[in-house]
């Protein structure tokens, strides 16, 4: 049985890895010409998602790749003295299993794991899919395949050919992000720098093993700003004036607008659809149900439903009618959980407020402050989306596993 996946970043090679432990054939179709190795931003990896890395194998690099982020600095917009903040008591008590790393690691290490098992075709994309699984190529010649799945992001291409265009499926929550990449100089060993004011939060942090720092610049906005997707010198022009005197130090993260070698933009949008899947064709991770890019969990969540998905497949024998509604049954929990927990993580990071700002620095420094014990528990109750990403409980998919096993310590442990 032959599936096809487009998208080689998170989604797709996990998604390609358990495939083929369940002994599936599968070819990857990657847009870009190569993997791209330049660091990208930092990810989050909660406790399933960590599991499933621990179950390919692969948990001692990853760990290795940790950006080693431990401390944070917030500076209230209009306030003299920054908040510091112990980052690591945090994430220790948010979660017993949490990593951040940077996007572009982490796929090189998944895409590793199946370079051997897995046709790359990299340079290429999908420009229609037939019904009887024809699927045609920009470059490759035409070729059929059982299953096609979609795990090519937030702007994702199958979506698009197979359910339509994309405002359909994208919620706008009200904000707009942009990245940058700085030079080694801003490094910060260690350190997340943040400044933070009503409607704006600018961040800045390196990696340890990074020559470069990237700046993560979200503001609010209402109404949906005009500009086209291609058109960077107005995205550029847009981040200028959303965070035009907030601080000397953001302005020369700004400075660096015209000469960083990386930049990107987006609106922080969330993909929402009543189903997946059409026919032989699914979509998987951002493709089909992103919960907003840099308000947390996504990655998780792409890195849970390969898994899952992979696993109903394996179960249903490659049977798509029953496995994708199986698929879709089992994430839809987590899906709609991480979609709430995406506002309200959006709502923080940026307060609409100034009660919001001082809360959030307030917040941050008193939970970083108390003993263990009091700290868990009031994390525990602040922060809806590290316990939604850390306590979803999954069936165990190992191959060498009958089909009945029951619930696993995936999640639960
Ligand atoms: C700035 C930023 C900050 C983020 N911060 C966080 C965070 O703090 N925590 C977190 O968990 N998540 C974060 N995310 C989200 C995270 O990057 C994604 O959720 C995660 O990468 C999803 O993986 P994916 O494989 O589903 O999609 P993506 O990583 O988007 O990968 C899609 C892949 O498909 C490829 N592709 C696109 N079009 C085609 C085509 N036509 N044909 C073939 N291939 C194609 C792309 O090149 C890419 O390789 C952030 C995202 C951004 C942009």
């Amino acid at each position: 049985m032959r599936i096809l996946i487009s998208g080689a970043s998170i989604a797709g090679p996990v998604l390609a890895y358990w495939l083929t432990r369940h002994g599936f054939s599968v070819t990857v179709v990657e847009r870009a010409p190569a993997l791209r190795k330049t660091g990208g931003h930092a990810v989050d990896l909660f406790r399933p998602a960590m599991n499933i890395s621990q179950q390919m194998g692969l948990i001692a690099r990853v760990e290795e790749r940790a950006t080693g982020t431990n401390r944070m600095t917030i500076h209230q917009e209009g306030a003299r003295r920054p908040v510091r903040v112990n980052l690591s008591k945090i994430f220790n008590a948010t979660s017993d299993r949490h990593l951040e790393i940077m996007r572009d690691d982490l796929s090189e290490i998944y895409y590793d794991a199946t370079r051997d098992h897995v046709e790359y075709l990299f340079g290429d994309s999908i420009t229609a899919i037939s019904p009887d699984g024809e699927v045609q190529f920009e470059r490759a010649t035409p070729r059929r395949f059982n299953i096609v799945v979609g795990a090519d992001g937030l702007h994702s291409n199958v979506r698009r050919l197979i359910f339509g265009e994309e405002p359909r499926f994208g919620a706008f929550i009200g904000a707009y992000f942009g990245v940058l990449t700085l030079p080694h100089a801003f490094g910060l060993d260690g350190e997340l720098l943040m400044h933070v004011g009503v409607g704006r939060t600018a961040g800045m942090y390196g990696a340890r093993h990074l020559d470069e720092a990237r700046a993560l610049l979200l503001f609010r906005s209402e109404h949906e700003l005009d500009y086209h997707h291609h058109d960077v010198p107005r995205q550029k022009e847009l981040l200028r004036g959303a965070f035009d005197g907030m601080h000397p130090e953001v302005d020369r993260w700004l400075d660096e607008l015209d000469r960083t070698p990386a930049f990107y933009f987006d609106s922080i949008t969330q993909v929402r659809m009543d189903t997946w899947s059409r026919g032989r064709v699914t979509l998987v991770g951002d493709a089909g149900y992103c919960p907003g890019p840099a308000v947390g969990g996504s990655t998780s969540l792409a890195v849970v439903g390969a898994y899952v998905l992979a696993g109903e497949l394996a179960r249903a024998g490659g049977d798509h009618q029953r496995a994708f509604p199986a698929y879709e049954h089992a994430m839809a929990g987590h899906v709609r959980g991480s979609h709430a927990a995406a506002l309200s993580a959006a709502k923080t990071l940026i307060p609409a407020s100034r009660l919001g700002v001082r809360g959030l620095a307030q917040g941050a420094r008193l939970i970083s402050a108390l003993p263990a014990r009091p700290r868990r528990a009031l994390l525990r109750l602040a922060s809806k989306s590290a316990r939604l990403h850390n306590a979803m409980t999954l069936d165990d998919y190992s191959p060498s596993l009958p089909a009945s096993a029951g619930r696993s310590d995936l999640a639960g442990c």
